[in-house]
């Protein structure tokens, strides 16, 4: 409901509706701007002009859709622009090659904004982000191009509204500032309060329940403000005004309707059919008076019938007032423009139309729609389309949009594909239902489809785009110089084994990989001892004798990674090992058989030195009777070891093992442990311990599941005893034995240590608990720098969805401050920062008037120093997208004296943005 009235822009920017708390330094730059009328800004000398150059010529805004829209959203971009077309003059049409302004459905940082009015440097931004995929929300924003700017800044709105600022959030007071006079003008309309441009009355609200917007009393409105359904009476007024739409005539999208001269002087139609239709005009024979002199002259009483939207377009007749001849115009498209100038107006139609599904073309692309699109079909519709493409060719579809009434069969709505045109030949295929994508590829030149609809259960229909196929594979038209596969528009090169695709597309290049049938070599990730390249992947097969194994010697190895989980880049050997991070000794393996893969797997981003490996086949020992080792047979280079079980060391002799030490170092974010011979009854005379370590930043949670230890009033017997810290210096957490499992345990830093004692008599079952790493939690700066790692599996998998963690950093000695330096910093990037965010704030609270700043995106934030003694940090991610993370560190310092806040945005958007909770209101 609410756009419009509003003023038009004559300025060429835009209100920024950014809502981080970072703003002052934008609205300075605005208020600047607008004060500086005297200076020498060519932006207000252009403004005195800007009226002309923001309005669309002839209400025409050409449009394009970015393909990463999905067809939904497509569908709804077309809905929201009939929406305007059907109630204004201005027609939205897809962009053709003379077109040099037109707007662009994109995702843009801003989410959801759009520039006002025509900005007239060629292609401009609408940008309808997650979130503003709404009819109304769409709506809005075209609202936005056609030329209004929101309802509640004209200057008059103190008449009609009160604006509570101490409701609004910090920073955005900006979007409550009224226009000036000579910035916009109403076009003489009143105040509209049920503006699809009006803001709700809690948009921008620091909090539920606190309006920043209200009707005056006064003012008599009682409905709610801020309605995103549809154009209100008053933004259909204004738009008429500010595109000067004529009394006579208007926008026809309906299947067929009559044309007649409601009043004297200029009448123009618009006749909008879906694409693949054709239009054709009937002159029922003419009600209007005689031209004055020649028809072909005289423009007073001749209707003018063109093949188009507008005035330029091609003329297809030209009839005289007083030719009282029948005939019947057809369009070569989807849209056909009907002027006339007239002395005399009548209630008698002059001319029907009727908008006609199917027939032949004769074309190499173009763009088929269903009866109506993108409303839903109507019922009993049949229409047969035959495409034929050049010769020696095939025809492409895509499906774009497909909505039809679902049937397991396809016997009630149904669309059909077939080359010979019949429905039951061997190639045809029947669509119903929904589908999202799809593509089809006819055999020969010529493709039918025929739509059907019964007579009951109707949906929106579809869009398909067609197009000219070769088999680029089939031909000479490829060159790729191993593998080529053919794709609809093109086709796709790739390589054999040892091989990569250079950057041209089509050449392989051995860079990489390879089959290696030799008793010894080596080989190394491309451009060693250079850094790697981004997104390469290399495989080598080594194959040696039968009865040797496979000695991998990796000499240098620098790979990005933490060593654990490896998701970035990697080196896998066979379909077990899988290596990364940077290692200073050399790594050796000894593989299974006599044959192993290996595979160097680089992602987008983050490059380091890479590996360099020797390997030799080598006999295997352990093949028979495991060489004598109790427990298990190692191979190795020339020789081979024998190792023991868990629990067990090796004996002197070398071979058998003998019961041995019980120490465990366990440096996985999570796992389990248990205590000896678990679930059996744990040995006599046991001292046991376990160290925990998890990523700095985090803290270690250990929860006990299974829980029996000899009983005695002060543990005296046997015992379990767990430290908050890395040794057992650290202080006591407590120290447990009997039946009742001890409580939840959470270390204050990243380290736990455990111990187990038993003593020679009574043995019990002994226990079992699970670790796991939290985030968070309160660290001390020192002057040596300590670290914040934004998830405890840091450089081995992303983030994680729906985190809140807070880290609250204090200085250790008195007077002095904290220092917090990103060293690495990737969130999802978003230009508010609305879905994964690291907020700083100054002290131990989440004050938003305390805020540093709020951060997303891969800007490495500037180095923030408490004025304080704290700082606290926190992480918040949301549902959906995930990175690779932060990395913090902190360090005493001495205090800043005053809170300098730090910027997200390195550049000015010029757009208005709509805050994200505008959007549901009615
Ligand atoms: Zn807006």
């Amino acid at each position: 409901m609410t756009i419009s009235n509003a003023f038009l822009i004559i300025l060429s920017f835009f209100i920024i509706d950014l809502s981080s708390e970072n703003l002052s330094t934008e609205i300075i730059r605005f208020r600047r701007f607008y004060s500086s009328s005297s200076s020498s800004s060519s932006r207000i000398v252009r403004a005195a002009t800007a009226r002309k150059e923001r309005i669309w010529p002839e209400g025409i805004i050409p449009f394009v859709i970015t393909s990463n829209f999905s067809g939904e959203h497509q569908h709804l971009f077309l809905r929201a622009m009939r929406h305007w077309e059907n109630y204004t003059c201005v027609s939205f049409v897809p962009k053709q090659p003379h077109h040099k302004h037109y707007i662009i459905f994109t995702v843009d940082k801003c989410g959801c904004c759009s520039y006002v009015g025509r900005r007239g440097e060629g292609p401009q931004a609408i940008s309808i982000g997650k979130n503003c995929d709404k009819f109304g929300i769409v709506v809005h924003e075209l609202g936005h191009v056609v030329g209004f700017w929101h309802e509640h800044t004209r200057p008059d709105r103190d008449l009609y509204v009160d604006i509570f600022y101490k409701s609004i959030q910090t920073g955005q007071d900006y979007n409550f500032e009224k226009s000036k006079p000579e910035e916009v003008d109403s076009l003489g309309e009143p105040y509209d309060f049920s503006s699809i441009m009006h803001y709700a009355r809690d948009t921008f609200s620091r909090g539920a329940f606190h309006d920043t917007i209200l009707p005056k009393p006064s003012s008599g409105f009682r409905s709610e403000i801020g309605q995103r359904i549809q154009l209100s009476e008053g933004d259909i007024r204004q738009t008429k005004k500010l595109y000067k739409c004529l009394e006579c005539g208007g926008t026809l999208m309906q299947e067929s309707g009559n044309l007649a001269i409601t009043h004297t002087g200029k009448c123009t139609w618009h006749i909008i059919a879906p694409q693949g239709h054709t239009i054709f005009l009937n002159i029922t024979g003419s009600t209007l008076s005689k031209p004055h002199s020649t028809c072909f002259i005289e423009q007073q009483n001749v209707i003018m019938v063109r093949d188009g939207v507008s005035t330029s377009s091609a003329l297809l007749d030209q009839i005289c007032g007083d030719d009282n001849s029948f005939r019947t115009i057809a369009s070569s498209g989807n849209r056909m423009m009907i002027n006339i100038q007239s002395t005399l107006p009548s209630p008698i139609p002059f001319a029907t139309y009727y908008a006609i599904c199917g027939g032949p073309i004769y074309a190499n692309e173009g763009v088929i729609q269903s009866p109506k699109y993108p409303e839903s079909y109507p019922p009993n519709s049949d229409c047969q389309w035959t495409i034929q493409v050049d010769e020696d060719s095939q025809v492409a579809i895509e499906i774009v949009y497909f909505h039809l009434e679902q049937h397991k069969e396809c016997i009630y709505d149904r669309l059909i594909l077939s080359e010979s045109g019949k429905e039951k030949d061997q190639s045809s295929e029947t669509l119903c239902g929904i589908i999202e994508t799809k593509t089809y590829v006819s055999k020969s030149n010529q493709l039918s489809l025929r739509f059907f609809s019964d007579n009951s259960v109707q949906k929106t229909g579809f869009e398909l785009r067609f197009s000219k196929e070769l088999n680029e594979c089939a031909t000479d038209k490829n060159n790729c110089e191993h593998y080529c596969s053919n794709i609809v528009g093109g086709f796709k090169c790739s390589c054999r084994v040892g091989f990569s695709l250079s950057d041209n597309g089509y050449s392989c290049e051995t860079t990489c990989g390879g089959f290696l049938k030799s008793s010894n070599g080596s080989f190394s990730s491309p451009n060693f001892p250079a850094k790697y390249p981004n997104s390469k992947t290399c495989v080598w097969e080594i194959e040696a004798e039968t009865g040797y194994h496979i000695f991998l010697n990796f000499t240098k190895f620098n790979v990005e990674g933490l060593r654990t989980e490896c998701a970035y880049d990697y080196v896998k050997i066979g379909d077990s090992e899988k290596l990364c991070g940077e290692y200073h000794e050399p790594l050796i393996f000894t593989t299974p058989q006599n044959r192993v893969r290996i595979e160097f797997s680089s992602d987008s981003s983050v490059e380091r030195d890479g590996f360099f490996a020797n390997f030799i086949a080598d006999f295997d020992e352990c093949q028979y009777d495991n060489a004598g080792c109790e427990h298990s047979c190692q191979n190795r280079l020339g020789s081979y070891i024998c190792t023991c079980n868990a629990g067990f060391i090796l004996s002197e002799d070398k071979h058998n093992c003998k019961e041995g030490s019980c120490f465990f170092e366990l440096n996985a974010p999570s796992g389990e442990i248990n205590s000896p011979s678990f679930p059996s009854d744990y040995p006599k005379s046991q001292n046991c311990s376990w160290h925990f370590v998890t990523t700095p930043g985090h803290r270690l949670m250990l929860t006990f599941s299974t829980f029996q230890v000899e009983e005695h009033s002060q543990c005296k017997y046997d015992a379990v005893s767990v430290f908050d810290g890395g040794d057992s210096d650290a202080a006591l957490a407590g120290v447990f034995c009997g039946l009742l499992p001890p409580p939840l345990l959470l270390s204050s830093l990243n380290e736990l240590y455990l111990t187990f004692t038993s003593d020679a008599s009574v043995s019990r079952r002994g226990f079992q608990a699970q670790y796991s790493s939290v985030c968070g939690g309160r660290l001390i700066a020192e002057s040596t720098p300590g670290h914040i790692y934004s998830h405890a599996t840091f450089s081995d998998s992303k983030y994680g969805k729906n985190q809140d963690c807070s880290w609250s950093v204090s200085a250790k000695n008195a007077g002095r401050g904290v220092r917090l330096h990103f060293s690495t910093f990737n969130l999802e990037a978003e230009d508010d920062c609305h879905y994964d965010y690291v907020e700083v704030y100054d002290g131990s609270e989440a004050n938003p008037d305390m805020l540093f700043g709020r951060f997303c995106g891969d800007t490495i934030p500037e180095i923030i120093t408490s004025t304080g003694s704290e700082i606290l940090l926190v992480l918040h991610t949301d549902n959906a997208e995930e990175e690779k993370g932060f990395v913090a560190e902190y360090r005493e310092s001495s205090r800043s004296t005053r809170r300098r806040i730090s910027k997200i945005h390195s550049e000015v958007s010029r757009r208005p943005k709509e805050p994200i909770n505008e959007q549901f209101k009615q």
